[in-house]
């Protein structure tokens, strides 16, 4: 095998919400930056057909931009994405073509000239004395050693924490479960006028379980207001009762599924796992053969079941089951569940999350649902309480299990990220550890790039 050593200002493993605005942005900010991905193409779950929720607080006005919002224009001038819709259930829906959106993310990497390594895996670390100095990659042919001066974990699991030895915590308080993954598929041939009709003359079909607290107005009628662009969560009756007599594959008491934005096609989200840890191999494998199976079967349920569905078929199953929560880090700052519901925005705050608590019970009993009002996203939630010179970026920085519920969407994970970016540019530049920056001089910089650090309230016309 061959051996190759590289050396970075900043290395960044993983590319998805928490990875690729981080590197983007610490490249503009001058730093020599190589982000590492063990796909072949960028985005991680930003291309396993999930709409964007999250760049709307609950009243409809905007909360995210900087490069979160710079890459919906990007895809919007490739007619890729819709506008950001308010809703009252999610806060907001941004629909757009996630297969456009990998050709965005390569185009973004080459103009800020992040140097990129695909199909390459995170296999061993070399921490000494507090100090991350190298990780060691596999690619084929290949065994990497790549040194730098701050590195970047946006592996979703934590895979180099978890390596190093840092300290973590998984799964919801009390019970220690963890929210259960699904694996997203896509369907075409299907007639959603046909379902809203449906649901029209069926608007028990919108009834949702009391756990779940939304804005009134979720029903057919807001569909049909928005007929191109919705995520409908619902049909719970009929689930149920599909459930009840033994027919339903998934454990599951509504259905989820997101409209794309080609016509007749829409990506379900529907398949659910219990007991799976995503940080673990085998629970993954298991995920894996159960999603495939399950999403097979549920398509039948639905062409039998689902006015509008009769004539659908499948057309793709995403290449990898979709973990919505494993480890937490410790940081220098814990983002709580207290932060959101006082609304807290301070002084340490490098991008806004807003989105609902949302929980889905890893135990089987369906979703909790709560509206918060917008929070920051703290710089030190970032930055590892073990190890100078790493970062935590994504759904693996340091939160508790209910704030992690939130700011797990990607739009705030996107600006979290890109305050993670600047803030380890400004590490090596100052030859300081990310945790030592100066978070104000952060925010400026932020600041001027256009990243939104306070609530907006009436900026409902912006995008
Ligand atoms: C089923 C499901 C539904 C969701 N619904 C929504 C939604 O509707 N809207 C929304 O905004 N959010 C949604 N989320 C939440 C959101 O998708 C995730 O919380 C978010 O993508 C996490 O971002 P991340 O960058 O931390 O991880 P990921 O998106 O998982 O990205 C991690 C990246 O790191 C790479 N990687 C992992 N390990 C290694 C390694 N060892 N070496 C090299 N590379 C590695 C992966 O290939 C991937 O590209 C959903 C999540 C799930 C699972």
């Amino acid at each position: 095998m061959k051996k190759t050593e590289l050396t970075y200002d900043i290395c960044v493993i993983g590319a998805g919400p928490g990875g690729l605005p981080a590197a983007i942005a610490a490249a503009r900010e001058g730093a020599r930056v190589l982000l590492v991905e063990k796909n072949g193409y960028l985005g991680g779950n930003l291309t396993i057909g999930l709409p964007l929720l999250g760049y709307l607080d609950k009243d409809g006005n905007q909360v995210v931009r900087g490069i979160a919002q710079e890459l919906i224009d990007a895809l919007a001038e490739k007619n890729a994405a819709s506008r950001h819709y308010w809703c009252p259930m999610h806060d907001s829906v941004t629909i757009y073509d996630h297969e456009v959106f990998k050709i965005v993310a390569f185009e973004k990497c080459r103009e800020a000239g992040v140097d990129l390594l695909l199909h390459t895996e995170v296999i061993d670390v070399n921490v000494d004395n507090g100090r991350l100095e190298s990780v060691t990659l596999f690619g084929k042919s290949h065994r990497i050693e790549v040194k730098a001066r701050v590195f970047i974990d946006a592996t979703g699991d934590g895979d180099v924490g978890y390596m190093a030895g840092c300290h973590y915590q998984k799964g919801q308080k009390g019970t220690g479960t963890l929210q259960p993954p699904t694996l997203m598929c896509t369907v075409a041939g299907v007639n959603t006028e046909e379902t809203i009709r449906y649901l029209e003359a069926h608007p028990e079909q919108m009834e949702l379980a009391p756990t779940v607290e939304i804005y009134p107005g979720y029903d057919a009628g807001y569909f049909r207001s928005n007929p191109d662009h919705h995520v409908l969560v619902g049909l719970r009756r009929l689930f149920l009762d599909l459930k009840e007599k033994g027919i339903l594959p998934v454990d599951r008491d509504t259905m989820i599924y997101i409209q794309s934005l080609l016509p007749g096609q829409v990506h379900l989200n529907c398949t659910r796992h219990l007991g799976i840890d995503g940080s673990d191999v085998l629970d993954l494998t298991r995920a894996e053969i159960e999603g495939h199976l399950q999403n097979y079967a549920l398509i039948d349920v639905l062409r039998k079941y689902v006015p509008g569905f009769e004539n659908c078929y499948l057309t793709q199953i995403y290449p990898f089951v979709g973990i919505r929560e494993s480890r937490r880090f410790d940081g220098l700052r814990r983002l709580t569940e207290d932060d959101l519901l006082g609304g807290v925005i301070d002084g340490e705050t490098v991008g806004l999350g807003s989105y609902i608590i949302d929980i889905h019970d890893g135990g089987g009993n369906g979703t909790i649902v709560k509206k918060v009002r917008p929070y920051g996203l703290p710089y030190g939630m970032a930055c590892s309480a073990d190890i100078d010179n790493l970062m935590f970026s994504g759904r693996c920085a340091c939160m508790d299990a209910v704030a992690l519920s939130s700011a797990r969407v990607m739009p705030p994970l996107m600006a979290l990220a890109e305050g993670v970016g600047v803030g380890a540019a400004l590490a090596v530049r100052q030859g300081r550890t990310p945790g030592q920056v100066d978070v104000g001089e952060i925010r400026a910089i932020l600041r001027k790039n256009g990243v939104q650090l306070e609530p907006q309230p009436d900026a409902k016309t912006l995008y």
